[in-house]
Formats: C-alpha cells, structure tokens, sequence
C-alpha cells in the first residue's frame, strides 16, 4: 500500500510545473541552452527563443487543459494579482484558434490603476508593466473555473520603478550574489558561480468549522474575532466530536499535500497536538525567490483546499485573544551552486573561519538594523501577536547558543586552542562541534535564532508575504559582507588581517546575541536598559524604513531607490490605517446590531424576573439577583458608550484632512484603545448571559 502512493506521488509530484526536464525534453537544444544562460547568467532572451518557448508553454498547458494563461505577480498589497487571458483568438471565417506569443510571455500590460504604488505611478499613467521571471518556474493552476497557466511575474511602472515584491527580492538576492562571491574569492574558491540565498517558511495557521465562521462576522470581514472572552483554561474536550474533526483535518491535509505537489512545493503538514485548531505546514526550503512565490501558493491552496471541507483557513496573525498566534517562520540561509552551505561550520579550519566570517556578517547586520528587521514583520495583525503568547517579543535578539557563543567569545580574547593542522589560523575554530545536532534548536524565544545551519528568522507574521523580511535579511548582510571584502581585499596578510576583522566585529556586536529566555520579562527589562530598541507597534516600525541608514544600505545595495522606499512606506502606513478602520466598522456593527440587541433582550427577561418575584419573596432573597441586574446594566452602559465614542473617533478621521503618518496614528492611540475598552465590555457580558441569546458562536464552539 505504502509503496504504491510513493509511486503516485513521484509520478504526480510537480506535473502541474513546466519544470526544466520538460523544457529540455521539449525545446530544441539550441533554445534550451539560450534558456538556461538566461536563467544562470543573466544574459537576455531572442525573440525567437522566446516564441519557442511561448509556444512548447502553451502546447503543454493546452494539452494538461488550460484554456487561459495570466501572469502572476505580487503587487504591494502583499497578495498575488492575476489577469486571465484567453489562448484563443479569432482566425478569420468564425473560426479560433490558440496563440501565445513571445510578446505575451515576455511583457504585459495589466491595466494596473487599481493597485496601490505610493505614489509611484501618477493616475494619468495608469500602465504598469509585468516582465516573465524565468527564474520561477511556469505552473498551473486548477480550480472549479478550469485550468490555467501561471508566469510569474515582476510588475514595474513604465519609468522602471518597482511596483511589486518580487523585483526588490531579485535584486537582493543579486546584491547578496556578488558581495559573498568575493569573499569566497578572498578564500581562495574559484569554482563556485552563484551564491544562492535560501528560505524555507513554515506556516501557521488555524482551520474553523466553516459553519461556525460564516456566523462570525468578524471572523469574515477581518480575519480576527474582535470579540470573545476567554474559555474556561480546563474545559475537556468532546472525545467524540474532536475524534471526528480530526479526520476531517486529516482529510484536508492529504488533500492540501496533493495539490501542492502537483504545483512542485514539496510540502509536510503537521497536525499541531498542542491547540487541536492550530496548524503548521513546512516546505522544503528552496532559493528566496522561488520560496516566496511557493508560499503565496501555499497560501492560497490552504484557502481553496479548506472549503473543500467546511473548513475556514485563517492565516490572522492574531485570530483569538490569549490564544497563541500565527506566525511564519522564515529559515535563511546562503549556499553555493557547488552545493556548499555557507552556515554550515566546516570540517577544516580554513572552512570554519570562512564559517565564522559569515556569521560575523549577520551577527553585524543584525545588531546594525535591528530597525529594518523589525520593520519588515510589522502588520496590523503581527501587532497583536508580537512579544504575546509563545511569539518572540518585538525587540530583536539573535540566538546562537551557548557553544558557539563560547568559540566567539575564545576569538575574541585571541585564546589558541592546540595549534590547528598546517594552518596559518590563529584562531581556534577547528574545533567547532557538529551544531545541528547540539541544542541550538531548543531555545524557541528568540526572534533571530541559529539553527545549526541557518538562521530562524520567527518575526514573521503568518498572513505576510516572506519576500519583505528576505529583501531585507539578503540587503544588510550583503552590506556587511561588502565591508568585509572591501577591508579583507586591501590586505597584505589576508589570515592576520580576517583574525583582526573576527575578533573586532566579535567585540563590537555580540551584546546582540542573548540565549535566555526571550520571553521573560526581565529580558525586555535588560534589553531596553542597554538601548536595543522595542518597537512595539507598527505605525512607529514602518519609520524605520525612511530612517537615512535605511535608505543608504537600500540605495547602497541597489535594492531599492529612497523613491521607491517612500513608497512602500506610504502604502504600509495606508494599509495599517485601512485594516484599523475596517476592524473598527465591524466592530460597531456587531456591537450595535448583535450584541447590544441580545444584552438588552437578556436583561429585560431578568427585570420582568425580578418584578415578578419581587411580590413573592423578602428584598433580602432578592438581593443577589438585583445586584446582577445592577452590574450588568452597568456594564450594557459602559458597552453602549464606548459605542457613541468610536463612531466619534472614526468621524473624526474621516472629517480631517489627515496624511496618512497622521491618520495612522489615530488609528493607533485613538482608535484601537476605544475597540479594546469595548471589548472589554462586551467580552464581560458574555461571560454573565444566557448562551441562548449570545448572537454568535464561542471561543468554545470556535476552538475547542
Ligand atoms: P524544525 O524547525 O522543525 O526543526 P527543520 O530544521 O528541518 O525543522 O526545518 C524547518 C524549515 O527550515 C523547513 O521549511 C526547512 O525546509 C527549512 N530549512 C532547513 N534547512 C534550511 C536551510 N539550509 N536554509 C533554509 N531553510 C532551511
Ligand atoms: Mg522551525
């Protein structure tokens, strides 16, 4: 039985992916190898080969089904974008048939008005180009509406401006290319080409009966429950109920698998035992590139697949209060195309030193733009969950566990151990353990952790794309890793001149590296007393990227111009703004024409009650019931009045002719407190009436 499903898989695995083997197998051998050179150097497409290409593309999508072909891109809403088009064109006497030039493979033209660009793209010149990133593999897609095949895509604005995701990443990922090429030159490696910057994003997320969510309007409109008091911490579960919800999970996940082998991710789903509605799915890590447009993919499908089930996927960062949150956690690292893994401690202690340059490097970064790191994981949503339940706190630390930190800190004091083999090092670094195997995984509150051969970077909220955090990871270690080269290359002792450079950038940066507990209270403590910055929100996160070491190390880099920067900064600040108003309306919704109605409608029954006996019984027997009235009325009061001061509060924003820094930060400190007292109110009066007349489902029902 086993072996038979291997063998479907293997067969199944990526049939929906144009992937190289069918490339080669259908292309002519010159195409392909002019295919490849463009895809491993850089060097430009003809358009005879690329109408070759279009067309062994669409002859091949048309075989699987396709009728439509779109390119896929990631536009600064953080989603992907599509525009069908048809294969099918009109070919004279009423008859059809299928194209699909080099020109519609190469560039298109998606009428782009509608996508947010900062400012980047001014109205009148609404176009916006899409530009083929043969770098990513070419899939299909298969849902109800039929079958489509997918180019991802980068989407610039006419004047070359980056107007998605996925341009700003390619670029990084190039920045990281060249500055760690030199300094495997620097080590002496000639043979390596490429320096690959990997992301493997595990992915939270938790799964709702469907029926249960199509009743919490909260729920639906902004993916968080804005009300719900706590459940009991004990309540047991319902053996019977959650044995079969189980296999409804266990369903899903096959199903989820499937279809995302079928589009090449090669993915593993987890049932998390811990929270019986939390979930996590792990790919396997791949370049930045590709690993970004997998997990928009997998995002999707966990969408598409749930309701297939009766299932709501949620991908909220912060879907229920004291309930751990979603985050995604972004692994990075950097290999070679000779297949060396970079943060992998070598086995000589040349390998090592060149090991230890390169953790010096992040350990730098990190220390330098704790700001931009931060900033990269900041949402609405990620607020709400950051320095909460089991998530890293909102100050940046770096974990490297205990002994490593050892071995920097032996560096650090110039201590030899043995003298090394043959080597001309004179630093103890051949005697580094085999760190994958030791506990550098076991600390899970660091924000920034090394995980034996990458780095964990766990900020990262579960609903985000992973291409902003990887932008910036890949932008400040390259710059880094260029202060190396530029100091290391002007040596005359190359090994005395790195040992300087090792036990320097050592002495300067390790106060970064904390391996306690992340979560406790006194680290926040320590940490804000020695200066490390705790931003705790968002509006005050997205500052970071306009701050001037930001634009350098951005424009430094050629990753993003300071234009181009603003931009992002305007529509990170805007979206903040739009989601707080959008949460804000549902919240007066429910609370006037749900919950309002049915607290009003409980304590009139309980008057009437109290009326009715008050003729039967001493005031004294009545006392407890009438004291319930009392607090509960008071608190209907308390909920009615928070009421009458967000809808002020919301008018006040929309009658001031606000900017959007300025709108944000009302949301921020007048907004949410206002839907936070409310809640306050509301979860309470939950808590005091009769489940009957409760208008929407329970933490209990939701996730329980
Ligand atoms: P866990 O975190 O549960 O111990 P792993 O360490 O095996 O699990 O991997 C977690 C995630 O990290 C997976 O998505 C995996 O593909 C990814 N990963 C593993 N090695 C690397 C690497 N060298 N670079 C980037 N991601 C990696
Ligand atoms: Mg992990």
């Amino acid at each position: 039985m086993k072996e038979e499903k291997r063998e479907i898989y293997t067969d199944t695995f990526a049939s929906y992916v144009f992937t190289d083997s069918v490339m080669r197998e259908r292309l002519s051998e010159e195409v392909y190898k002019e295919y490849r050179k463009t895809v491993d150097e850089g060097s430009e497409l003809s358009s005879k080969a690329a109408d070759e290409i279009a067309d062994a593309m669409m002859q091949w999508a048309l075989e699987k089904g396709a009728t439509h072909y779109t390119h896929w891109f990631q536009p600064l809403t953080g989603f992907t974008a599509e525009k069908h088009d048809a294969f099918l064109i009109p070919a004279g006497n009423g008859k059809a048939i299928n194209e699909f030039s080099h020109k519609a493979l190469i560039k298109g033209e998606p009428d782009a008005s509608s996508f947010p660009s900062g400012g980047l793209r001014s109205t009148f010149e609404a176009r916006g180009y899409t530009a083929w990133d043969c770098s990513s593999p070419v899939f299909l897609k298969h849902d109800k509406a039929g079958v489509t095949l997918c180019i991802p895509t980068a989407f610039c604005s006419y004047n070359g401006l980056a107007l998605d995701k996925k341009t700003p990443l390619l670029k990084s990922a190039e920045a990281i290319n060249k500055q760690a090429l030199r300094i495997l030159r620097l080590f002496g490696n000639r043979t390596t080409k490429k320096v690959i910057a990997n992301a493997g994003a595990e992915q939270e997320y938790f799964l709702i009966d469907r029926d249960l969510y199509n009743k919490r309007q909260d729920l639906q409109i902004t993916g968080r429950t804005l009300f719900g008091a706590r459940p009991p911490k004990a309540q047991e579960m319902d053996d019977h109920y959650f044995g079969t919800l189980k296999e409804r999970v266990s369903c899903f996940m096959r199903e989820l698998d499937e279809e995302l082998w079928k589009m090449g991710v090669y993915a593993k789903t987890e049932h998390n035992e811990a929270a019986p509605a939390q979930h996590e799915l792990a790919p396997v890590f791949t370049d930045v590139n590709v690993a970004t447009d997998h997990n928009q993919l997998i995002m999707e499908t966990l969408k598409r697949v749930a309701l297939h089930h009766n299932f709501a996927c949620i991908l909220h960062e912060k879907p229920f209060e004291g309930v751990n949150g979603s985050g995604k956690h972004n692994n990075w690292s950097l290999s070679t195309d000779d297949g060396i893994n970079l943060l992998d401690p070598g086995k000589t202690s040349e390998d090592n030193a060149q090991f230890l340059l390169f953790l010096c490097a992040v350990m730098k970064a990190v220390d330098e733009f704790p700001g931009l790191l931060r900033a990269s994981a900041a949402s609405a949503g990620n607020e709400h969950r950051l320095g909460g339940f089991e998530a890293p706190p909102a100050v940046i630390s770096m974990f490297l566990g205990e002994q490593l930190t050892e071995i920097l800190n032996r560096i650090e004091r110039g201590e030899h151990t043995e003298p090394t083999s043959k080597s001309k090092l004179e630093i103890p670094v051949a005697a580094i353990p085999n760190l994958s195997t030791d506990s550098t995984d076991r600390n899970r509150t660091s924000p920034f952790a090394f995980t034996g051969n990458k780095f964990e970077f766990r900020m990262v909220g579960s609903s985000a794309s992973i291409a902003g955090p990887n932008t910036v990871i890949n932008t400040i270690v390259a710059h880094e890793l260029k202060l190396f080269a530029d100091e290391l290359e002007q040596a005359s002792d190359f090994h005395a001149a790195l040992q300087k450079l090792l036990m320097r950038t050592i002495r300067e940066h390790k106060r970064i590296i904390f391996n306690g507990n992340g979560y406790s209270d006194e680290w926040i403590r320590r940490a804000e007393a020695q200066g490390f910055p705790n931003i705790a929100n968002s509006v005050d996160a997205y500052r970071e990227y306009i701050k001037e070491e930001a634009i350098h190390v951005f424009e430094e880099q050629h990753v993003y111009t300071k234009e181009e920067l603003e931009a992002r900064y305007e529509i990170k600040m805007s979206k903040y703004s739009k989601t707080i108003g959008i949460e804000a309306r549902t919240a007066l919704q429910m609370a006037k024409r749900q919950i309002l109605p049915a607290c009003i409608e409980f304590s009139t029954r309980l008057a009437q009650n109290v009326r009715a006996l008050e003729k039967l019984v001493s005031t004294e027997a009545l006392r407890p019931r009438s004291e319930f009235l009392n607090r509960y009325l008071l608190l209907v009061n308390s909920l009615e009045e928070s009421i009458y001061q967000l809808e002020e509060k919301i008018a006040e924003i929309q009658n001031h002719d606000l900017d959007f820094y300025e709108e944000a930060v009302l949301c921020r400190d007048g907004v949410l407190p206002i839907m936070n007292e409310m809640r306050k109110y509301a979860d309470a009066l939950e808590t005091m009436t009769d489940q009957e007349v409760w208008p929407m489902p329970t933490y209990s029902d939701l996730i329980l």
